[in-house]
């Protein structure tokens, strides 16, 4: 088997015709087999896609070759072509849908009025120096979070990254005001638009972890400040930085550490939940909790055990 890898990665840059860099990133990725998911806006580009390892340093030499992508980094993980559905290039208002588009401006040096960056072990110093004064704040959605977080980290209500600007200004936050507050995500995108849009409400003290939980875990393992598995949007749902992670996230049946979201067993729900592997085995214990998917759930646990009974 030829080895082949995941690319993660994004760049704030003025793009001044973005559907002119979405018919050369479709192209390109289409002619090296790569597959994944790239959005670009009039601010920039963000992206993952995965691929043979030789099609994957090609992209990203013709990718730099864009003068405003020519310092972008990318991030490297372990996976192929095959975690991803389709390939999917698209131009969209934000490459990162908070629904502030026209609140962000961008230069070629990045995000104006942002955060400050830190590197994983600058974080590290800035809780070694000012102890639990240092609040982490969650980019991410609620579900990402429930399996893995930094210490004592504020895990904001939101379904989507679109709720971020109501939990903003609903008042709930307005404590953390005057303290020094580090943003994370996966990867650093989402926390280069939150960090801009929490100084904006009059955050004073802002920082956003660089590279993200990606980087921070390349570096500290289970051995730093982050706890759990780190969710992630392709047929992997899960990646742990070491065998010691820890199993934060809990079965919503029986409470039991899991790190594995599961479909719903009722085919026509959508929902995603931590169910662990002795409840999806049981049809009565494989459903998301709604009355709905209880009820669907208790018709083929009856279904199961009737047939059980016949064929003995
Ligand atoms: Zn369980
Ligand atoms: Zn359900």
């Amino acid at each position: 088997m030829s080895e082949s890898r995941i690319l993660l990665y994004y760049r704030f840059t003025p793009v001044a015709d973005p559907t002119a860099v979405m018919l050369w990133q479709r192209t390109l990725c289409k002619s090296l087999g790569l597959r994944g998911r790239i959005i670009i806006s009039r601010h920039g580009i963000n992206g993952t896609v995965g691929g043979a390892l030789a099609s994957v340093k090609t992209y990203i030499r013709r990718t730099r070759e864009y003068p405003g992508f020519h310092d972008m980094e990318f991030k490297w993980s372990a996976g192929s072509a095959e975690d991803f559905p389709k390939l999917s290039v698209k131009v969209r208002d934000e490459i990162v849908t908070f629904g502030a588009a026209d609140d962000l401006e961008v230069d070629e040096h990045g995000v104006v009025g942002g955060g400050v960056h830190l590197s994983p072990t600058q974080v590290n110093d800035l809780v070694a120096q000012r102890g639990d004064e240092v609040v982490f704040f969650d980019g991410r959605n609620a579900m990402e979070a429930a399996i893995g977080r930094f210490r004592n980290a504020v895990v904001p209500d939101a379904t989507t990254t679109r709720d971020f600007l109501a939990e903003l200004d609903s008042g709930r936050y307005d404590e953390l005001k005057d303290r020094p507050v580090v943003t994370y995500c996966t990867g650093g995108v989402r926390c280069e638009v939150l960090s801009k849009l929490m100084l904006d409400r009059g955050f004073g003290e802002i920082y956003q972890l660089d590279g993200g939980i990606v980087r921070y875990g390349e570096q500290f393992g289970d051995a730093g400040l982050w706890e759990g598995s780190l969710y992630v949007f392709d047929r992997r749902m899960h990646v742990e930085f070491s065998e010691d992670a820890a199993q934060i996230g809990h079965c919503i049946h029986c409470g039991e550490p899991t790190n594995t979201y599961r479909n719903c067993i009722n085919g026509d729900c959508r929902d995603m939940v931590l169910i662990c592997d002795d409840c999806v085995a049981d049809p009565s214990t494989a459903h998301c909790g709604r009355q709905e998917c209880r009820e669907y759930a208790s018709t083929a646990a009856a279904a199961v055990n009737g047939s059980t009974i016949t064929s003995g």
